[in-house]
């Protein structure tokens, strides 16, 4: 399978995968969007996880929440943990 590049919908960033297909989101946009994507109570509580649990254990929470893969589950982890720095460091 060669690698294909694009530009992602959502951020206008080069995507490059062996996976996906052109016009897919980067994995930031198809994290954001899955994050979105969840209940308002769902994502409450997985800030609450992100702020209150060591990662690994804010990541199974995560997973346990959404049904996600790991590497959704990390992916969204740090992402809320960026969120979160930014609403208390601003
Ligand atoms: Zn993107």
């Amino acid at each position: 399978m060669t690698e294909q590049q694009w530009l992602c919908p959502g951020c206008g960033q080069i995507v490059h995968s062996k996976m996906g297909k052109a016009g897919d989101p980067c994995i930031g946009c198809e994290t954001e969007l899955f994050f979105t994507a969840q209940s308002p109570e769902t994502r409450a509580e997985i800030d609450n996880a992100v702020a209150s649990l060591p990662n690994i254990w804010a990541i199974k929470r995560i997973r346990e929440l959404t049904g996600c893969d790991l590497s959704m589950a990390i992916f969204v982890h740090s992402d809320r943990q960026r969120a979160g720095q930014d609403a208390t460091s601003g």
